[in-house]
């Protein structure tokens, strides 16, 4: 029997968790992964094959999870994430963040673990507030198109709250703004990704309504530091982790075309309806409970993106 904390991740084949497993097999940690593979991509996780310390199990979490075995910790990352994919896929999204977190808890209930759910800046809506604080309530609409991905984890924090209060579980929240950087889909839809791979491809970059609308993107090593370091906290209420330097849609189009090397024209496209006019962390919190500081700079993190991006449409082409 290995002497090494066992580490579940649910989600653990796409962007953040395969991100985040490197990061557990690196601090010493045995990992298992999960992942049904509606929006996770093996291909995240193909360089772990072999690894003693990592097991993969194509599981839908929204099914009962039997494991067995010691278990110390659980990150319940399984959910769409992209505005298009969920909006293609409204009752798994939210059947993964209310019926998955329900069993993503039990597990963690019997096994004694540590439980760290993926939240989002959605909780946020179309924000009243602006930064963001953990103490806003929010502005959702709950029966909009956006809102099975926002009230589905909603539930999730008040799930979560629920086995902490009621079942004294271990748990953490995580609130999680934009995030980018290698392994993201090429076809998410998100915007990250969409402009990217458009500039490469030539073709023009779809800003959505006139692009006034704002974001604050995160590098994504940036963000699983501050996960992992929220992970060995005491902390159970939610925690945002993001980079809070804020741009314009408009702003991050121009970036792209400056940071790929071509001149292409911007078509603009409706806006989706309940698309968040602004958004950026208030991340005092973080700083001081994780000593956490978002480190990889706007111009280095999307290098490296924009390389990922090259090398993957080379070994499509
Ligand atoms: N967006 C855009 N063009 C695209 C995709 C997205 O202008 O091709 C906009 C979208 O309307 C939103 C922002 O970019 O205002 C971020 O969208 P994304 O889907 O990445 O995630 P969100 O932050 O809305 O969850």
């Amino acid at each position: 029997m290995s002497a090494k904390k066992t580490a579940v991740v649910t989600g653990a084949a796409g962007f953040l968790g395969s991100h985040l497993t490197d990061r557990l097999l690196a601090e010493g940690y045995r990992v298992i992964g999960m992942d049904n593979l509606i929006t996770g991509n093996v291909r995240n996780i193909e360089h772990l094959a072999g690894n003693p310390d990592y097991d993969f199990i194509k599981h839908d979490v929204t099914k009962f999870i039997f494991l067995p075995g010691k278990v110390d910790l659980i990150f319940h990352f399984a959910s769409p994430a992209s505005p298009i994919d969920y909006l293609q896929i409204p009752i798994q999204t939210l059947k993964v963040s209310s019926l998955g977190t329900h069993n993503a808890l039990g597990l963690a209930k019997e096994k004694g673990a540590t439980f760290l759910i993926a939240s989002t800046s959605e909780c946020y809506g179309d924000p009243l507030e602006h930064p963001q604080k953990e103490t806003y309530w929010g502005n959702v609409n709950p029966i909009g198109p956006r809102g099975c991905y926002d009230e589905a984890k909603r539930f999730a924090e008040a799930m979560t709250m629920a086995y902490h209060r009621a079942h004294g579980v271990d748990t953490k929240i995580v609130r999680i703004f934009n995030t980018y950087g290698p392994r993201m889909r090429l076809e998410d839809g998100r915007v990250v990704p969409a402009f990217i791979g458009q500039a490469l491809q030539g073709r023009p970059l779809t800003v959505f309504g006139d692009g006034s609308q704002t974001r604050s993107f995160c590098y994504v090593s940036d963000l699983i530091d501050g996960i992992y370091r929220l992970s060995q906290s005491g902390y159970h209420e939610p925690v945002n982790i993001g980079n809070p330097r804020e741009m314009t849609v408009l702003e991050f189009a121009m970036a792209i075309l400056k940071h790929t090397g071509v001149d292409l024209p911007v078509i603009h496209k409706e806006l989706p309806t309940d698309d968040p006019k602004v958004r950026q962390p208030d991340i005092t919190l973080a700083r001081k409970l994780l000593g956490w500081e978002p480190k990889v700079d706007f111009e280095e993190g999307i290098t490296r993106t924009i390389a990922y991006f090259r090398e993957f449409l080379a070994i499509k082409s």
